[in-house]
């Protein structure tokens, strides 16, 4: 099918996590069919899907059918094989194409790939052995964090190196894998960049986004971020920058460290819809969902305005340890949002839902999270 695939057509996801069911949602409203694939049943994408298929994703007979009765196909989660990419896409357009996968689902290559087109990264090291990690920790000092080259995400596979106490058991947990060591950057915030390219080469950004990290994963984020103009000019440019390097089509976050001289530092790319886009649902003209539908299907893109400033909670398994949260307190606060998942076993540290607040200024949304979270702590 040529572009622009119009509503009608159906629309294949690989993966099948809330990521995939808010794509679902905007894209269903649009009146596209959807179709995702994993290995789950009754996954919080397939809840909201035309069909769920449900194949390893390194079946690629399964792949060839999957892919045979979609129009376009799109990932929400980046650890699936590049393989099963190639196998769908000489079928069915694919987007983002392979290339991107290969690049960002593996630390070390998408640094490599970040150095080599001179955008700025923490001083890394790859590491096979124990004498690499004794001679990189030589070389970058510490504080510093060990990562397994592949497959992580939300702070999964990775150390911090504080003293050479911790490098026996940091070099354990590697368990044998090849690692990236980072110098640890002490950054005085962490801020994101969403944005998009569609297939028409047509660009837009959701601005600067503030982040907090509580163990590696994300716990609030605020939008617009706290910063000075110039570096979110920055931001913005550096990311309009790698998309073009990677020839992206699609939503995509960069991520990065504001250092304490204002000096950002690109800590990974997400080839995919992201987390710290969350609010857009709530708080922008277009969300970065609908936004990603109207980039791979060759659709005009949508405002990214945000008439109000707004803050997001991630709504983690560990709320749920006692009982079901008190969503009806919670929804008391005003202009309060409540996103929920459809998983069915809440697990410590697993996604289930967010909120989103906004608020007159930046403070007030923020004020109305944090109100939220205590609530929520306090059962
Ligand atoms: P990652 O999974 O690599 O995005 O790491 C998750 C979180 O760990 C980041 O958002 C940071 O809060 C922290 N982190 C990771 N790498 C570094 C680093 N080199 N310096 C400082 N903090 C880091």
């Amino acid at each position: 099918m040529t572009c622009p695939i119009l509503p009608g057509s159906t629309i294949g996801i690989f993966g099948s996590g809330q990521l995939g069911r808010m794509i679902a949602i905007s894209a269903r409203q649009m009146g596209y069919n959807i179709h995702t694939f994993s290995p789950d049943t009754s996954s919080p994408t397939g809840q909201l899907a035309d069909q769920e298929f449900v194949s390893a994703y390194n079946d690629i007979d399964a792949i060839r059918h999957f892919a045979t009765n979609t129009d376009i196909i799109t990932f929400e989660f980046e650890n699936i094989p590049v393989n099963c990419l190639k196998a769908a896409s000489e079928i069915t357009p694919v987007h983002p194409h392979e290339g991107v996968l290969y690049t960002t689902q593996h630390r070390l290559r998408e640094k490599l790939f970040l150095e080599k087109n001179g955008f700025p990264v923490a001083p890394f090291r790859h590491i096979k052995n124990w004498n690499q990690l004794n001679n990189a920790i030589d070389e970058l000092g510490m504080p510093a964090v060990l990562k397994t080259a592949g497959f992580g995400y939300d702070g999964k596979g990775q150390r911090r190196i504080e003293s050479r106490k911790d490098l026996a058991s940091a070099w354990k947990s590697m368990g044998g894998q090849e690692a990236v060591l980072e110098k640890f950057i002490n950054f005085k915030l962490e801020l994101s960049v969403v944005a998009a390219t569609s297939i028409t080469g047509e660009f837009v950004n959701y601005g600067t986004i503030q982040n907090k990290h509580t163990n590696h994963i994300l716990d609030i984020s605020s939008a617009p971020a706290d910063i000075p103009g110039a570096v979110e000019i920055s931001a913005i440019n550096l990311t309009r920058d790698v998309f073009t390097k990677l020839d992206f089509i699609g939503v995509a976050c960069v991520e990065y460290f504001l250092d304490s001289e204002d000096n950002l530092v690109i800590n990974e790319i997400a080839p995919r819809v992201h987390n710290s886009g969350h609010f857009s649902l709530d708080a922008c003209n277009t969300s970065q969902f609908e936004q990603h539908v109207r980039a791979i299907c060759g659709l005009p893109l949508g405002s990214t305005v945000q008439p109000r400033p707004a803050a997001m909670l991630n709504l983690l398994g560990n709320l749920w340890e006692k009982q079901e949260p008190d969503w009806i307190n919670i929804l008391t606060i005003p202009e309060i949002k409540l996103h929920l998942y459809g998983k069915k076993e809440p697990r410590a540290g697993r996604k289930m839902g967010h909120l989103t607040a906004l608020g007159d200024t930046q403070n007030q949304a923020i004020h109305r999270i944090l109100e939220a979270k205590e609530k929520l702590e306090s059962i």
